[in-house]
């Protein structure tokens, strides 16, 4: 009798469980959305509400969601802390965690999309390495804030509000990573953080916004340029770390010894922050050549914040077996530069790799 008894409780419990996959208090009528937590300034604490020092990555997922009046009205949602770090410390550890986790979640019915609160000052790195390893479909969005949880008018939680509804509206299917903050839609390919403390600090400069979002209403205005996500070619399936690859930033006497150091630290790749068109003084480009031909790839990029950098335009990268980055900027040329390097790749098609994502 007992045991019967026990027996029942268990299926019991086991088709509760069963029911609410991932923790979702199921309402059918809604999408599932699971956050992931990493930290940033959107989970960051201050002990007065206009004080400019704070400390990034300190509040938990729970807490930042009981924070957000009418987000469980959305979605069905549930919280995971993948770390809580200031993005100043994020990682590729955490990249490689994040990655597989939201592909196991989205290869499942019960997820719909994911919405990741990130600190803003590598955000953009990575919702584009994401965007470049996510196999799927389904929205996922980044989202994060200026200022802290505790200051006046913190805009964290409208933030993640607007990053929820997009997430969860089926219109953000098939639009690859985005980045959603201050009510707008950027594409992971197009955008960049422009300013250290204002509130409107992502921008896309070349593309424009992809969409804007007002109080969870959002409309789209483009699709995001370039292959990604489920049309992606990268895949960090296994992968336990990445290549490494570092960006040396160009000014008046670059030093060109600082591509030789970066070698023999253990540098795959470099990407030059050159100046103008991907620019470098003659002792660089000695030393990029000379590189090329003990197989590390240098990638040109630029320190201007917009424009593309040509193939065989100042430079010639036939002759000097550089690649052109086209209109990546240096940090993102390093992510797509770092998944490339994976795998053997002619210099040719490192190239057209640039030119396609
Ligand atoms: N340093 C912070 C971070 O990236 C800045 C922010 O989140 O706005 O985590």
């Amino acid at each position: 009798m007992k045991i019967k008894l026990i027996l029942k409780s268990i299926l019991v419990i086991v088709l509760i469980a069963a029911m609410i996959p991932y923790g979702f208090s199921q309402d059918k009528n809604l999408k599932n959305i699971v956050i992931l937590a990493t930290g940033g300034t959107i989970a960051g604490f201050a002990e007065s509400g206009t004080q400019a020092g704070y400390t990034s990555g300190q509040v938990g997922i729970q807490t930042m969601i009981d924070a957000v009046p009418g987000i469980k009205k959305l979605a069905n949602i549930t919280g995971e802390q993948i770390a809580n770090v200031g993005s100043q410390d994020m990682s590729v550890e955490v990249w490689l965690k994040l990655a597989n986790r939201i592909n196991e979640l989205l290869a499942t019915d019960d997820v719909d999309g994911i919405v990741i609160t990130h600190g803003t000052d590598t955000q953009e790195e990575t919702a584009y390495f994401l965007n470049l390893v996510v196999k799927s479909d389904k929205p996922v969005v980044t989202t994060g804030s200026m200022r802290p949880s505790t200051a006046v008018s913190a805009e964290g939680p409208l933030n993640l509000y607007n990053a929820v509804a997009v997430a969860a509206n089926p219109k953000s299917k098939g639009h690859g990573v985005m980045i959603v903050m201050n009510d707008q839609i950027h594409s992971a390919q197009a955008v960049t953080k422009t300013n250290t403390t204002s509130v409107e600090t992502f921008k896309s400069p070349m593309q424009g916004l992809m969409g804007a979002v007002i109080y969870g209403q959002l409309e789209f205005y483009r699709t995001p340029h370039g292959l990604h996500t489920y049309e992606s070619e990268f895949s960090v399936k296994g992968v336990k770390e990445l290549p490494r690859v570092d960006i040396i930033y160009g000014g008046v006497d670059m030093p060109a010894d600082l591509i030789d150091l970066s070698i023999k630290a253990g540098a795959k790749g470099i990407v030059i922050a050159g100046v103008g068109n991907g620019n470098m003084n003659a002792a660089s480009l000695a030393a990029s050549k000379k590189a090329a031909a003990n197989g590390i790839v240098v990638v040109r990029s630029t320190r201007v914040p917009t424009g593309y950098v040509l193939r065989n335009a100042e430079c010639n990268d036939d002759e000097y077996n550089t690649i052109a980055s086209d209109e990546l900027n240096a940090q993102k040329s390093r992510v797509l530069l770092m998944l490339c390097l994976l795998k053997d790749r002619s210099l040719d098609d490192i190239q057209k790799i640039f030119y396609t994502y």
